[in-house]
This record gives C-alpha cells, sequence and structure tokens, in this order.
C-alpha cells in the first residue's frame, strides 16, 4: 500500500490517460515519428478494444477505434506524460474479404516495418485461442526485427488459475525469444493492469540516466 502511494504521488498507476489524435490509412498520413509509439494488435473478437478501455480508463479511447470506417486505419493516441498510443486494425475477421485483409496486411505491415518511432507491441490474445496462424506470424516478425513484445493472453477469467498458467508456460516456451514477454490478462477483472501500464509506461517515457 505504501508503494502504491509513492507512485501515486507522481503518477497514476491504474490508467494511462490518452487523447484521441487521428486516423490514419497507412503511414504515410501518421504524424510526424518524433516521439515514441506502441502499437496494440490483436485477432478481432480477441478483446482490443477491452483491453485499450482497462489500460486508459476510457471507454471513448476504443469507441473512437470502432467507429464505422476507423476501424481498418491505425488509430492514434496521445499518452499524457509523453509518447502514443497507435491501436492497429484487428486482424482475421472471418468474414473480411480478400481485399481488406490486404489492405490491413500492407497499411500495418509497413507501419511495423518502416515507423522508426515505434519502441513497442502489445499483442493481445485470447487465451482459450493462443497463437493463432495469423499471431504466429506477427511475433514471428517481431523475433526478426527485435521489437520489444508483450503478449497479453486476455480472458484468463475464462479459465481456472491452473489452466491458464498451462497456457501461459506452453505460450512461453512457444515464442521464446528475449524480446517476447507473455503474460495473463484480463480485461473484464483487470488482472495485470498494472503490469502492463509499467511496461507502457517504461517505453514510452523511460526513466532519465
Ligand atoms: P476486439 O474485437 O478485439 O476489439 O474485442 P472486444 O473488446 O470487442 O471483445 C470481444 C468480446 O470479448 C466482447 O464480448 C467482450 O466483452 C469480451 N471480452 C473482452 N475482454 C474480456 C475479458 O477479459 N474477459 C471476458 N470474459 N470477456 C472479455
Amino acid at each position: 500500500m505504501k508503494k502504491m502511494e509513492g507512485r501515486s504521488a507522481h503518477r497514476d498507476p491504474a490508467r494511462i490517460e490518452t487523447e484521441f489524435l487521428k486516423s490514419a490509412p497507412g503511414i504515410k498520413e501518421c504524424p510526424v515519428d518524433d516521439i515514441p509509439e506502441i502499437a496494440v494488435a490483436g485477432r478481432s473478437n480477441a478483446g482490443k478494444s477491452s483491453v485499450l478501455n482497462r489500460l486508459t480508463g476510457n471507454r471513448s479511447t476504443a469507441k473512437v477505434s470502432r467507429t464505422p470506417g476507423r476501424t481498418q486505419l491505425l488509430n492514434l493516441f496521445t499518452v499524457r506524460g509523453g509518447g502514443r498510443l497507435v491501436d492497429l486494425p484487428g486482424y482475421g475477421y472471418a468474414k473480411a474479404n480478400r481485399d481488406s485483409q490486404r489492405t490491413w496486411q500492407s497499411s500495418v505491415n509497413t507501419y511495423l516495418e518502416e515507423r522508426t518511432n515505434l519502441v513497442g507491441l502489445i499483442v493481445v490474445m485470447d487465451i482459450r485461442h493462443p497463437l493463432e496462424p495469423l499471431d504466429q506470424q506477427l511475433l514471428n516478425w517481431t523475433g526478426v526485427s527485435a521489437l520489444p513484445t508483450l503478449v497479453l493472453l486476455n480472458k484468463a477469467d475464462k479459465l481456472g488459475y491452473g489452466a491458464a498458467q498451462q497456457v501461459l508456460q506452453s505460450t512461453r516456451s512457444r515464442t521464446a525469444s528475449a524480446q517476447i514477454s507473455v503474460i495473463t490478462f484480463s480485461a473484464l477483472r483487470g488482472l495485470h493492469v498494472d503490469e502492463v501500464i509499467d511496461w507502457v509506461r517504461e517505453r514510452l517515457s523511460p526513466a532519465p540516466q
């Protein structure tokens, strides 16, 4: 409790304050790359919007990204205290046609490969369906590019503790790579929210050396 009080004197650990900045169809329309960004990705229905709502304590954050016409865009948010969060369009939507899947791939791939101020990636998965092929593809890429990546096994409340730990261990061993961390998460219950917020803050506004 004391520790929490000490920290909250400087910052509120319970949420990341964000303000909507803009939606961009691709990297060309993104703002100047002069401040660090963390991107959030995930299969549709894994709970990416719920995770964003939970991390920012702000229902309107993900609502922006769900506005018709914006679901296929990169949605950028300014983070109070420094940096930006970038909500990437969800992938693997069953009814998406080939064209929209291709558009997703090209805008997201280009963003991930070329955005020079990208300092981290959060990948949201449903703990009951971890490491689907598109998740795996994304993680292979982050492995190659050495981008710090945090995998959230979301909806951990849907499994008992033992089962959740089992998925955690098997996902960790299947993604064994120095810059990929995996944790269980529940947007519903708030499990491990503080850990994720710390991970984001450390990368967006590192403590001065
Ligand atoms: P998105 O398509 O990835 O943005 O997913 P949503 O945030 O819309 O979530 C998809 C569904 O999963 C919704 O019905 C959410 O209420 C549910 N959901 C999201 N996170 C959790 C969670 O941590 N636990 C449980 N039980 N349900 C969740």
